[in-house]
């Protein structure tokens, strides 16, 4: 199979300054998938200065043009999906059909922006005296840069990149080091799509500090929109303040899943399945903390159990995998520590609770009963296909167990009941409520989180917002 594996600086395929590589491996095997060039700080300010060149064409591009070539590229990734979902399984392990889905959603966000380009509507204020016009303008940011975690090694730049293209921006990606083969990916469709040279610059790196760094001294990045740990959200803010950029994260969640004892227990338990089993559970909006009402905590659970009892853990292009691998050894032993620290605690593993023979990085499917607030579980995500099971007793208590973290990102319960739904998705302190729907994914609608999962938000109107500028213009003597 032939993919890019250089930096695409200015429309072209290039080696590091350096010359230095670094490996991709597949991560159900531990095999070398590709060796890819590293970007150091010169080659991202080669890059800044590309895009900065670039900057100003771009955004005065009419809309529709700009639309036009994002709908070309939308044309291009459902014609290679096959082969862009293949590779991506490679890099990063979820099972193929999860990658055909990543990338169709993925697409869906640059197919949506494409078409609200044309909506980037300012306003006109009437003027408290006649001699005078006051108009808002909206104007592209400028130069953007994005960083990117590997969980979803497609989506999670798509989406930032389509609201960047249509509002006029241009970006430069830092995608993650275990992944970056789906990034240059996209620059190739992008390139192929007629995007002009220098509008969007990929820098794989190894080491994402010195790259990051360079984008925080550059005072021609306008703005950085980051995907990942709260830990090192919070490094970039810090960064940012120094060129006074602007920040749009999306951090770390920690989401709870509440069953009240009026719920549909058939479509609770397909919902728990899909939202904490996909991608292995290394999703932001993974249900990590499942609140069951005690009335029906039994029935759940044996039903819980009974699915996770049939699935099937092996290689991502296996058509038969239902749970790939972990993305490397260290989220593994994260999961272990806190499997082992919650059987200390007094948890129950009903079902898996080890590394499973597979292959390289996999765990079995997990469910743990008896946990409480005590646990490592309870505090910070696991990032890993363990469904832990707490039980409660009244709607008072769970809002306060469920709000009672540092995470804001998603929250999901399920009632047929009307007035709790709306009470409870009112009183959530949650960016996203899902109420009965686990599966909130929607290009249209405004992703994120609240607390320390994050600022901004991504998808629908409100995304390409975050990089647009008002601009007050006042008209004088008229
Ligand atoms: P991370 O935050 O370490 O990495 C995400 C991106 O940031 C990568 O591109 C990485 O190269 C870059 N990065 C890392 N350190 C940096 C630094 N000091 N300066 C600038 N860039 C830096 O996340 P991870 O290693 O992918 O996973 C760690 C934890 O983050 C996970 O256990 C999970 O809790 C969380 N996470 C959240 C999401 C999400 O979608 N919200 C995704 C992945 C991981």
């Amino acid at each position: 199979m032939d993919f890019p594996t250089q930096l695409f600086i200015d429309g072209e395929w290039v080696d590091a300054e350096s010359g230095g590589t670094f490996d991709v491996t597949d991560p159900a095997t531990g095999e070398v998938v590709a060796a890819v060039a590293d970007a150091g700080a010169v080659d991202v300010r080669r890059m800044i200065d590309g895009a900065a060149a670039a900057q100003e064409a771009w955004g005065a591009l009419p809309a529709l043009e700009r639309a036009a070539i994002m709908k070309r590229a939308v044309g291009l990734f459902e014609e290679r999906i096959h082969d862009l979902a293949t590779l991506l399984t490679r890099e990063q392990g979820k099972p193929l059909e999860q990658s055909i889905g990543e990338l169709r959603y993925g697409i869906g966000f640059i197919d949506w922006f494409a078409e609200e380009a044309r909506r980037v509507y300012g306003m006109t204020i009437p003027a408290t005296t006649t001699s005078k016009r006051i108009l808002a303008l909206k104007q592209p940011l400028g130069v953007t840069a994005c960083i990117t975690p590997w969980n979803f090694p497609s989506l999670q730049i798509l989406r930032k990149l389509g609201a960047a293209l249509a509002a006029g921006c241009t970006m430069i990606v830092k995608p993650p080091e275990q992944t970056p083969l789906s990034a240059l990916e996209i620059a190739r469709v992008f390139s192929d799509a007629g995007l002009p040279a220098g509008v969007l610059q990929v820098a794989p790196s190894l080491d994402p500090v010195p790259v990051s760094q360079t984008f925080m001294e550059d005072a021609r990045v306008r703005m950085i929109s980051f995907t990942g740990s709260t830990e090192v959200g919070k490094i970039l803010m810090r960064g940012a303040a120094d060129t006074v950029k602007k920040v749009s994260l999306e951090l770390g969640g920690h989401a709870p899943f509440i069953v009240f004892p009026d719920a549909d227990m058939d479509h609770v338990v397909r919902e728990a399945m899909s939202t904490k089993l996909r991608n292995m559970g290394q999703t932001c909006v993974s249900a990590n903390r499942l609140f069951i009402h005690e009335d029906v905590a039994e029935e759940f659970t044996r039903r819980l159990t009974e699915e996770f009892q049939q699935l099937t853990v092996g290689h991502g292009l296996d058509e038969a995998s239902d749970v790939g691998p972990l993305i490397e050894e260290a989220a593994l032993e994260k999961v272990e520590r806190h499997v082992e620290d919650a059987i200390a605690k007094g948890g129950k593993v009903l079902v898996g609770g080890h590394r499973a023979a597979a292959g390289n990085a996999f765990f079995e499917p997990t469910i743990i009963i008896g946990a409480d607030e005590s646990m490592q579980l309870a505090q910070e995500e696991t990032f890993g296909p363990v469904a832990p099971i707490f039980t409660f007793a009244d709607e008072d208590e769970v809002v306060r167990r469920a709000n009672d973290s540092d995470y804001g990102l998603a929250a999901y319960f399920f009632t047929a009941d009307l007035n709790r739904a709306i009470r409870v998705a009112e009183r959530l302190d949650y960016g996203t409520v899902g109420v009965n729907d686990a599966s909130i994914s929607a290009v249209q609608a405004p992703f994120g989180g609240v607390k320390e999962s994050g600022i901004g938000r991504e998808g629908g109107p409100l995304g390409i917002e975050e990089y647009l500028e008002v601009k007050y213009v006042s008209v004088a003597g008229l």
